[in-house]
């Protein structure tokens, strides 16, 4: 048992390696997982997921999410000792589109820049409320390709 499902072996403290930020789109959890078996990561992360991923925590348009998602985060801190957060958005993404309207994302690279706007204002908040993690910020595609950005 354990050995075919060796996240099993960890508990529900202990030092896992980051927070993965997620949207709640049901085409992404599974592109998510196969992402995070690429990066040898399965049984090692915490998830936060919320409609936009980085875009829940920072857009005016969800204002009245943030305090949920940065005390999750510094719970996963206190219980899973994590050293990171990693907000993956993705593309077609309803959420974008309600927070900042379809001009917003009307076309690949307009969605590339709303995108990378929310990612990088997601760092700067990250880095003024907990300045030990270290954040990694991506836009995965529908093919579940992730694109990072820094
Ligand atoms: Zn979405």
């Amino acid at each position: 048992m354990l050995a075919a499902f060796p996240q099993f072996a960890f508990g529900a403290e202990g030092n896992y390696e980051a927070m993965v930020v997620t949207c709640i789109d049901p085409r992404f959890p599974l592109p998510t997982i196969n992402y995070m078996k690429s990066r040898k990561m399965i049984g090692k992360y915490s998830q936060f997921t919320f409609a936009g991923a980085s875009i829940g925590v920072v857009a005016p348009a969800f204002k009245t999410w943030a305090p949920a998602f940065w005390d999750n985060l510094a719970a996963s801190m206190q219980l899973h000792h994590i050293p990171k957060v990693i907000a993956i958005n993705h593309r077609d993404c309803g959420a974008a589109k309600i927070a900042y309207g379809a001009d917003k994302v009307a076309n690949p690279q307009i969605e590339t820049e709303t995108h990378k706007a929310a990612l990088m204002e997601f760092r700067k908040q990250v880095g003024e409320k907990q300045p030990s993690l270290k954040i990694e910020t991506g836009l995965m595609a529908l093919n579940g390709k992730v694109e990072m950005f820094s």
